[in-house]
C-alpha cells in the first residue's frame, strides 16, 4: 500500500477486517504487510484473540513488540494465545506465508515500536534481541556462521520470547509460568525464554521454577521476602543486573559467609545502577556494602536499615556516594551528631542529586535548620521528601522560603506540622481544620514566590 494512502482509508480497512473474524483470518494470507501493524494494534486493543493468534503464525516481520500497548488483566488471555501460537517448529506450519517472526516481545515498554525498522532485508535486526544467553539468536546463528555448530544447533531455527515476570503467587502467574515451560519444551531447544525483569514474592515458592530460566538475561531483579542464601544462589546465575531490590530478606549474621557471598555477588554486578535494600538490618555495617558497590550506582535506597552514626559517617566519606541521583534514607533515626555527616553527604551529592527522601527520620526543627544550608546547594533537586518528622509551622515556613529559589525542585512531600496533631509522638489524629489552614498558607506563599510550578504535598493518613 502506498505511504500516501490516507489514514482514514487504513482505519476503514482495519475495521472492516475486525468486523468479520473468520474473513480476516483468511485474508491474512493475502493482505499487504503494511496492514499488519495497524491491524495488530486494533485487534489487541479490541481483544480479538482469534485474529491475534492467527497473526502471530504468519507475522511478516522479524520482531513483534507489545511495546506501549497497555496490558490489563483481561489481556492475559491474549498474551497466552500469542505464546501458544508462536511458531517454534516451522515444519509444522502449513501456511503458504512462511512465518518470519523470530522475536516475540510481551514486555510493556513505552519506547518500543510494534516492529523494529528493517534496515536491511538480508540480516534482520531487532533493537531488543538478547545479547547474553547462549540460547540467543545472535549466539546460535554466530556459531552456525562459524561452522561451529554441533548437532544440537544445526537443526535449530532460534526464536526468542521476551517477558517480564512478576511471580506473586497468583493463579494467573502460575498458569503463565507453566505455559512458558511447556512452550519451551515443545520447541525442542529452539525457543529462548528471555526474562529481563524478574520480581518474586516469597522466593522459596519459586526456587524450582527459576531453574528453568537463563538468568544471565535478567537486568532487574526484585525479591519480597526470602532467605539471603537463596538469593545468593539466584545471583550466582546473573551477571548483568542493573537494578537489585531486596525487601524483608533474612540472614543470620553480618559477619557470616552468606552475607560475604552476597557482597561478592554485588561486587560482580558492574552494570548496577540501582540498589534498593529495604528493612535490611545494616547497623554499623553499611561500609561493607558500600565498599562492594560498583562505581556507577545512581540510585540508592536504604529505608528501615537501622543506620547508625558510624554508617552516616562512612556514607559521607564513600566515593560511591558522590554522584548519586537518588538517595532514600527514610525511616532511619538521625541523631544530632549525625547531622554533620548528612550535611557533608549532601554537599558531596550537590552536583547530581535529583531525589532525596528523609521521611520519618526524627528530624526536628533544630536538625532541619542545620541541614538547610547543605540542602539548598543541591540545585538539581527535583523531589524532596521529609514527611513524618516533628517540624513546627514557623520552621516549615522557613524551609519553604529557602527552597523556593531551587528552580528544578517541583515536588516537596512535607511533614504535617506538629500543632495539627493531638499528640505528635503517638501520631495522634490530625486536626483537619488546622491542616487546611497550613495548606492555604503554603499555597499563598508559593504564589507570592511565583512558584506555582512547585507542588507541596503531605500524607494525611
Ligand atoms: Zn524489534
Ligand atoms: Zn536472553
Amino acid at each position: 500500500m502506498d505511504a500516501a494512502v490516507p489514514n482514514k482509508l487504513l482505519d476503514l480497512a482495519v475495521q472492516s477486517l475486525l468486523s468479520n473474524e473468520s474473513a480476516a483470518i483468511q485474508a491474512l494470507e493475502d493482505i499487504p504487510r503494511e496492514l499488519f501493524v495497524p491491524l495488530f494494534i486494533a485487534a489487541f486493543k479490541g481483544g480479538h484473540k482469534s485474529i491475534l493468534s492467527a497473526m502471530v503464525k504468519v507475522w511478516p516481520f522479524y520482531c513483534l513488540h507489545i511495546g506501549s500497548l497497555s496490558i490489563e488483566e483481561t489481556h492475559h488471555e491474549l498474551l497466552k494465545a500469542m505464546i501458544e501460537n508462536l511458531p517454534v517448529c516451522p515444519a509444522q506450519n502449513s501456511s503458504p506465508r512462511r512465518p518470519k517472526l523470530r522475536i516475540l516481545d510481551l514486555r510493556q515498554i513505552t519506547y518500543s515500536r510494534i516492529t523494529c525498522p528493517e534496515i536491511t532485508t538480508k540480516s534482520p535486526f531487532c533493537f531488543h534481541s538478547c545479547s547474553y544467553s547462549d540460547r540467543s539468536i545472535t549466539k546460535i546463528e554466530g556459531h552456525l556462521r562459524l561452522g561451529n555448530s554441533g548437532i544440537e544447533t544445526q537443526s535449530l531455527r532460534p526464536v526468542e520470547l521476551l517477558v517480564d515476570l512478576f511471580l506473586d503467587g497468583s493463579l494467573v502467574q502460575k498458569e503463565f509460568l507453566d505455559l512458558l515451560m511447556s512452550k519451551a519444551e515443545e520447541s525442542s531447544g529452539s525457543l529462548h525464554v528471555c526474562c529481563r525483569d524478574l520480581r518474586v514474592d516469597k522466593l522459596h515458592n519459586y526456587k524450582c521454577s527459576l531453574k528453568f530460566f537463563d538468568l544471565k538475561c535478567v537486568d532487574q531483579f526484585s525479591v519480597d521476602k526470602g532467605l539471603l542464601s537463596d538469593i545468593n544462589s539466584i545471583l550466582s546465575r546473573m551477571a548483568h543486573l542493573q537494578s537489585l531490590s531486596l525487601f524483608k530478606v533474612s540472614f543470620r549474621s553480618l559477619s557470616g559467609n552468606v552475607f560475604k557471598n552476597f557482597l561478592s555477588h554485588l561486587h560482580r554486578m558492574e552494570n548496577l545502577k540501582e540498589l534498593n535494600l529495604v528493612s535490611f538490618y545494616l547497623k554499623n555495617h553499611l561500609d561493607k556494602v558500600m565498599r562492594f558497590i560498583p562505581p556507577g550506582l545512581d540510585f540508592l535506597y536504604l529505608p528501615f536499615c537501622n543506620l547508625s552514626s558510624r554508617d552516616y559517617q562512612f556514607l559521607s566519606q564513600s566515593p560511591q556516594a558522590t554522584h548519586l541521583k537518588l538517595l532514600n534514607l527514610s525511616n532511619n533515626t538521625m541523631q544530632w551528631n549525625d547531622l554533620e555527616h548528612i550535611c557533608t553527604l549532601l554537599v558531596n551529592l550537590s552536583g547530581t542529586l535529583q531525589i532525596l527522601e528523609l521521611n520519618n527520620c526524627f528530624i526536628s526543627d533544630s536538625s532541619i535548620s542545620v541541614l538547610i544550608p547543605a540542602l539548598i546547594r543541591c540545585t538539581h533537586l527535583r523531589v524532596l521528601g521529609f514527611a513524618s518528622n516533628p517540624i513546627t509551622m514557623p520552621i516549615l515556613v522557613n524551609i519553604m522560603n529557602n527552597l523556593t529559589p531551587l528552580m528544578e525542585l517541583k515536588y516537596v512531600i512535607y511533614p504535617i506540622p506538629v500543632h495539627c496533631f493531638d499528640d505528635w509522638h503517638f501520631q495522634g489524629s490530625v486536626d483537619r481544620r488546622k491542616l487546611a489552614i497550613v495548606q492555604l498558607q503554603l499555597k499563598t506563599m508559593l504564589e507570592l514566590a511565583q512558584r506555582n510550578d512547585m507542588n507541596w504535598i503531605t500524607y494525611t493518613e
